[in-house]
């Protein structure tokens, strides 16, 4: 997960990485030791990884409670984000099915907890995990949603799904060997792209001087001519 942006009093934060069990902040100018200082954070920033990532875990969950597909690794983008599931094969109609049932879950505002375990915890072995980093020390941190998923994480989270307004599967694409990379949007990020995609309509509406439904029709005339043109 990408890490967080903001300003330590007035001196901006460039980069944020952990080193064992501290938080290290790469800052613009020095900072005197021991001086007061007010924090503030990239809300817009982190409010966005927030729900791009508890949606993860959401569509990770439901993608094996339906179908047994796991999720091997996961990326979110400066655009959109991608899951990446352990099958060669995810049919339409079962991205379909899993859009709609990650959408009723947001709809049901499931409550997403944390909660603190010893490593050592017989409890650790069954949360879904992909592993420590090597470098771990302390309490291991469980991400739960109720009733549907327990996952080893350190990430930031929304505390209850319907904070995740929507979600929207933009279909999948063909990944690593046997895998299938599934791409989707949470919350802002649908709204966002719905504004780009209504205000390209609305240029093409101008351009083509016919309704969003005659576009396809009105560009295939069009390259016909050109291509008669062309001869
Ligand atoms: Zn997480």
């Amino acid at each position: 997960q990408p890490d967080d942006r903001g300003l330590i009093g007035d001196v901006p934060v460039l980069r944020v990485t952990r080193r064992g069990p501290e938080a290290v902040h790469f800052v613009l100018a020095a900072l005197e030791p021991g001086a007061e200082v007010l924090l503030s954070l990239d809300w817009e920033r982190r409010f966005d990884h927030m729900q791009q990532h508890s949606g993860q875990h959401l569509i990770s969950a439901i993608a094996e409670q339906m179908f047994g597909f796991k999720t091997t690794s996961w990326e979110l983008g400066r655009q959109r984000s991608v899951v990446e599931l352990d099958t060669p094969l995810v049919t339409a109609e079962q991205v379909e099915a899993l859009e709609k049932s990650v959408n009723e879950k947001i709809r049901d505002r499931v409550p997403v907890t944390v909660r603190e375990l010893a490593a050592d915890d017989p409890e650790v072995e069954t949360v879904r995990s992909r592993g420590l980093p090597d470098d771990h020390v302390g309490p291991v941190r469980v991400v739960d949603i109720k009733d549907i998923d327990s996952n080893l994480c350190c990430g930031t989270h929304v505390s209850n799904l319907s904070d995740l307004q929507v979600i929207k599967l933009l279909g999948v694409e063909k990944g690593k060997k046997n895998k299938t990379n599934l791409v989707f949007l949470v919350g802002n990020r649908v709204l966002k792209s719905l504004e780009q995609s209504h205000s390209t309509e609305k240029a093409l509406t101008s351009l083509l001087k016919n309704g969003p439904g005659e576009h396809i029709e009105a560009v295939k005339r069009l390259q016909s001519s050109v291509k008669l043109l062309q001869k």
